[in-house]
Parts: structure tokens; sequence; C-alpha cells
């Protein structure tokens, strides 16, 4: 069995005291490759850094709207450069991680930053990784006007109609830590009903704890968890899910 974190924030800090034993861990659990994620431009030195140091792992460059405070217009002529230095970098695999979130200051700004990454990933033809609170369906306006033809919706957690959507344009839903609490009923029906070759893993370490493990650092180790919680609710066998999904992450990445 092989896995693939699509998802994964082992750049930050909270990961330099034990970040070889934290990958050793995930091996051991089958998590063979990681897509880790560009939040900030101060960040991203360090971020293609550690993925370059990690066998099997990957990154995407963004502008996170989390970070929106350390955010200026001018990072979008670094995120170009950046996109340029690293060329033919084979492990540079997506624009992400970007989006809209509703408790974040400064929609205009937001938006600004959003509609140009849009762009910039489908000049440079890489899929987008995107975050969302409250702001799924402004989003798929949003990237039907400009986005590429490939992402991922981050932490996919919705109502069946809005995961069809995103299914019918031909994004992949990223499934972690929130179809392990039983009390996600709504996401958990929508992902019982949509289709699995849809659908890629992920655990967004160090945060969205599985269930049991609330108030701890998340680990990619941990995406176990939510290959158990997919397998039960499509009523598969785990190898065969983790397949499918390992198949798709490797199709939205073009690896
Ligand atoms: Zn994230």
């Amino acid at each position: 069995m092989q896995l693939f974190d699509s998802h994964c924030h082992l750049d930050f800090d909270v990961f330099d005291e034990d970040r070889g034993q934290v990958i050793e861990n995930a091996r051991a659990a089958a998590v063979e490759k990681f897509m880790l994620l560009g939040v900030c431009a101060s960040q991203w030195s360090k971020l293609v850094q550690v993925a370059d140091s990690i066998d099997g792992g990957y990154y995407a460059l963004g502008l996170h709207p989390y970070f929106i405070q350390q955010h200026h217009a001018e990072h979008i002529d670094e995120l170009i450069a950046q996109l340029e230095q690293c060329g033919p970098d084979l492990r540079l695999r997506a624009i992400g991680e970007i989006g809209l979130d509703a408790e974040c200051a400064d929609m205009d700004l937001q938006l600004v930053l959003l509609r140009e990454q849009l762009r910039l990933a489908k000049d440079a033809r890489l899929p987008v990784i995107l975050h969302h609170r409250k702001t799924l369906d402004k989003l798929l306006k949003l990237v039907r006007e400009s986005g590429p033809e490939c992402g991922v919706i981050h932490a996919f957690s919705g109502s069946y109609e809005q995961g069809r959507a995103w299914v019918d344009h031909g994004y992949y839903l990223g499934i972690g830590g929130t179809i392990t609490y039983p009390r996600a009923n709504k996401t958990r029906d929508a992902i019982k009903r949509l289709p699995l070759n849809a659908m890629v893993l992920e655990t967004d370490s160090p945060d969205m704890p599985m269930c049991g493990y609330q108030g701890q650092r998340n680990e990619p180790a941990r995406l176990v968890d939510a290959l158990a919680a997919l397998a039960e609710l499509k009523q598969c066998e785990q190898a065969e899910v983790a397949s499918i999904t390992y198949t798709n992450t490797k199709r939205l990445f073009s690896l």
C-alpha cells in the first residue's frame, strides 16, 4: 500500500525539532509522498529547501489568505520570479495554498491576490490547491472565470451538490480529518455519494487533527485514519481506496 499526503505543512517550525522522525513515522504508515504548501513569500525559501530534503517531497507556491496581513501586491511579482527561477523543477507541482476565507481580513485584497494567482496557475499549466471557509460557491465562480482546468478543494466540507459542482468542473476533493468525526454528518454524507476517483487524501499537518487526537500536533502518519474513515464510508477495502486515491493524487499533480 502507498499513500500520498496531498496537503501538509512539514516546513513549519513546529516540525524543526523532529522532522526526520515525523517522516519516518509517515513512511512506517505507508505515506510515501508529500505535498508541501506555500503560504507567504517569506516562507517560500524554507519550503523549497524542506521539500527538496524529503524523498518523495513536492511543493506548491502561493499566498494563503490566512496570512493576508503579510501579503502585498508586489508578492505576485515575486511569485512570477519564483516560478521562472524554478523552471523545470519537478518538485514544483502546483500553485497553493490560495483561496478565500470569510473569517480573514481584507476580502478585497484576498480577491485581488486570488485572481492573480489563478491566472498565473492557468498560464503555467499548474493545478491550484484551494483553501475555503464559507466561500465555496464564490470560489467556484472565480475558478470558472479565470482558473486552471485542474485543482483541489483542500479540506472539502460541504453539501453533495457543492461537491458535485467541483467534480463536474474537473477538480478533486481533499479528504482528511473532517470525515473522522461522526458529527460531520453533512460532509460524510456528501462524500459517501461523490465519486472516489475525484478524491485525494490529506492531513493538513500540523493542523486539523484526526478524531481522537484533538489538541495534538497532526502528522502525515495519521493519513491512515482518513483512509480508514473513507474506506468505511465507501464500503470498500482500504487497499483499494489507497490505490485509487494515490493514483488520483499523481494525476492531479502530473506525476
Ligand atoms: Zn494548509
